[in-house]
């Protein structure tokens, strides 16, 4: 019985190799490539500790577009060049601060300027504050809004199971919230920061002001001090706030893309872009956002490149300048691409954190989108990605869809925890898992394989 039961499973060893595809054998060969010889985890160790946070504009931008160049030579790129790139120069200009005043009470709140943000004076404000949950309550209660410091206190919402659904339902707050406050006579905002966490760290990100109001300081808040304020204003009717802080904007200088290629063996004018951003904020590291997104990409090349992969088109590598701030980067690759005529084939992007990777979210025309579906996610499933949909593609390669009209992607790893991280002083190093982190460069390496070898026709 027992030689009878090892023959069955020898002979279905056998069978089940025989039966694997040429691809999957190739996908193989990625994973244990990355899993063994991988340098995504020490790449990101380098970026993170060595660059460390790295705004728009700063010169940590500078130190990081260096790393990038060195990183992608590392990896094997066959050429590795700058794109120049105009990016914005907001600077925080020192540590931001904030009191919660209840009568002659006062305490520490923790808070972080929004990028973008105005600064105030060196005496800062002092004002009464005022608690606004919606933009509808803000218009019903516009009248008494003048001369208050408006206090957002719109909350993350926990119904949302892919998380980034409730970041988008929050993040208004942010972006608009100071010109719709100061329409109305408000001397700066405090947001409550937009994160499930349970911890206090606040949480900043770009905000926008409109050319009609004038520009007031806005500010986020920690999730326990914001609870914090509304508890002391439901308490009392005279609570203030003091805020402080420096921030400002100087002129837009230079930044750069950071482009490294794997020349394509038969079309080498196509090319398939894969990518992350480079920038981040300052209060951390960037190591979610986006640092995995940067050693994802440039593993996708080392990986591809160091099993003896010889792609048909060219594999470039890219990594963004300036996603967070204004977009620049993205959009500046992709006109320069217009403005040269080159062909493009596929933009794919990691910008949604390093966990386990579970899916890609495509913009892809419903007819080619059936062979994702059927022949190349059963293929990635031993690797974590199971699914896919369609909608979203990526703020960086965003352009080039809309430019080209071409098929685009977004790894989209498990978003429990991002918003734990995203924008807030522990988006560190230690808070990546080296395991996740290859996963979802396996992924990405072995979707540009399967485009590369098979188009979307
Ligand atoms: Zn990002």
């Amino acid at each position: 019985m027992i030689r009878l039961l090892f023959t069955l499973c020898f002979t279905l060893f056998f069978c089940s190799l025989f039966a694997q595809s040429d691809d999957s054998v190739l996908i193989r060969k990625i994973a244990d490539e990355v899993l063994v010889n991988g340098t995504a985890y020490s790449n990101l160790h380098n970026l993170t500790k060595k660059v460390g946070g790295r705004l728009t504009g700063s010169p940590q931008m500078y130190k990081a577009e260096e790393w990038g160049q060195n990183a992608l030579k590392d990896a094997g790129a066959d050429k590795v060049y700058l794109q120049e790139c105009n990016v914005p120069r907001w600077v925080r200009g020192g540590k931001d601060e904030a009191k919660l005043i209840v009568g002659d009470k006062q305490e520490s709140l923790a808070v972080l300027a929004l990028g973008n943000s105005v600064g105030t004076d060196a005496k800062g404000i002092t004002a009464q504050v005022i608690l606004i949950n919606t933009f509808d309550e803000l218009e019903q209660r516009k009248d008494e809004i003048k001369g208050k410091i408006v206090f957002y206190n719109y909350k993350f919402s926990p119904k949302f199971i892919e998380t980034f659904l409730g970041y988008v339902d929050a993040v208004r707050y942010r972006g608009a919230g100071a010109s719709r406050a100061s329409k109305y006579g408000a001397v700066a905002v405090l947001v409550r920061s937009i994160t499930n966490s349970t911890d206090n760290f606040p949480h900043t990100g770009a905000m926008r002001y409109d050319n009609i109001n004038p520009k007031i300081p806005a500010l986020a808040v920690g999730l326990w001090d914001a609870d914090k304020i509304a508890n002391a204003i439901g308490k009392n009717n005279d609570v203030k706030i003091f805020i402080k802080t420096n921030a400002h904007t100087l002129p837009d200088t230079v930044g750069h893309n950071v482009i490294g290629e794997f020349t394509g063996t038969e079309f080498p004018d196509q090319y398939i872009t894969v990518g992350g951003h480079l920038d981040s904020w300052d209060p951390a590291e960037g190591a979610h956002d986006d640092g995995t997104g940067v050693v994802h990409s440039i593993e996708v090349l080392r990986a591809l490149k160091a099993i003896g992969y010889k792609p048909k088109h060219t594999i470039r590598v890219v990594l963004f300048a300036d996603e967070e701030n204004r977009g620049d980067g993205g959009l500046k690759y992709a006109s320069e691409a217009k403005a040269k005529n080159e062909k493009h084939i596929f933009g794919l992007e990691s910008d949604a954190g390093g966990f386990t990777p579970r899916s890609f979210s495509f913009v892809i025309a419903k007819d080619k989108a059936e062979i994702i579906r059927s022949k190349w996610i059963p293929l990635l499933q031993p690797y974590g990605v199971y699914e896919f949909s369609v909608g979203y593609g990526g703020a960086d390669v965003e352009p080039l869809n809309s430019t080209f009209g071409i098929p685009i992607a977004e790894l989209n790893p498990d978003s429990q925890r991002y918003f734990d991280y995203h924008h807030s002083p522990n988006d560190v190093f230690e808070n990546v898992n080296k395991r996740e982190l290859e996963l979802g460069a396996i992924n990405m390496a072995a979707l540009i394989y399967l485009v590369d070898k098979y188009g979307f026709n």
